[in-house]
C-alpha cells in the first residue's frame, strides 16, 4: 500500500487532520490495489480510481448487462455489454464504496463533534459562554 504524503497545513489540528486522512478510505487510489483488470469496472482506466459508477444500464442477450459508465474524476465515459458475473463483481464494488463512504461519514461527524465539544470546552474555560446566550 503507498503512504501519502500529507502536510502540516496549520499548527493546533494539524496533527488531528492527519489522523482523519489516514482514517478516510475512500481516498485512497485505486493503484494501491493493483492495476486494473479489463473486468473492473469500479476502476477508471483514465486515471485510476475507483469511482466508476453506472449512468445507465439495461439487460442485452441473457447472462448479458449493457451498461454506460462514467468517472466523477476526469469525466472518462465508456458504454459496453458485460457478462453478468462482471456486473455482479462491478455490484459488489459499488456496495463496498456505499460502505467506505458511509464510514467516512461517520469519521467526518465524529471529528466535527469533537472540535466542537473542543471549541465548547474552550469557550466555557475562558468564561466565553454565559447564561443569557441560553
Ligand atoms: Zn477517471
Amino acid at each position: 500500500m503507498a503512504k501519502r504524503h500529507a502536510t502540516r497545513r496549520d499548527g493546533a489540528h494539524g496533527g488531528k487532520r492527519l489522523r482523519l486522512e489516514d482514517e478516510l478510505r475512500t481516498q485512497r487510489p485505486a493503484e494501491a490495489e493493483g492495476a486494473r483488470r479489463a473486468d473492473d469496472l469500479h476502476i477508471c482506466p483514465e486515471c485510476g480510481r475507483d469511482l466508476v459508477y453506472p449512468v445507465d444500464w439495461a439487460q442485452a442477450e441473457p447472462g448479458f448487462w449493457h451498461v454506460a459508465l462514467r468517472c466523477p474524476e476526469c469525466e472518462w465515459r465508456e458504454s459496453g455489454t458485460y457478462h453478468q458475473s462482471v456486473v455482479d463483481r462491478f455490484d459488489e464494488a459499488l456496495d463496498k464504496g456505499t460502505e467506505a463512504l458511509l464510514e467516512d461519514l461517520r469519521v467526518l461527524m465524529r471529528a466535527n463533534l469533537e472540535e466542537e465539544i473542543e471549541r465548547f470546552g474552550e469557550a466555557l474555560r475562558h468564561n466565553l459562554i454565559l447564561p443569557e446566550d441560553f
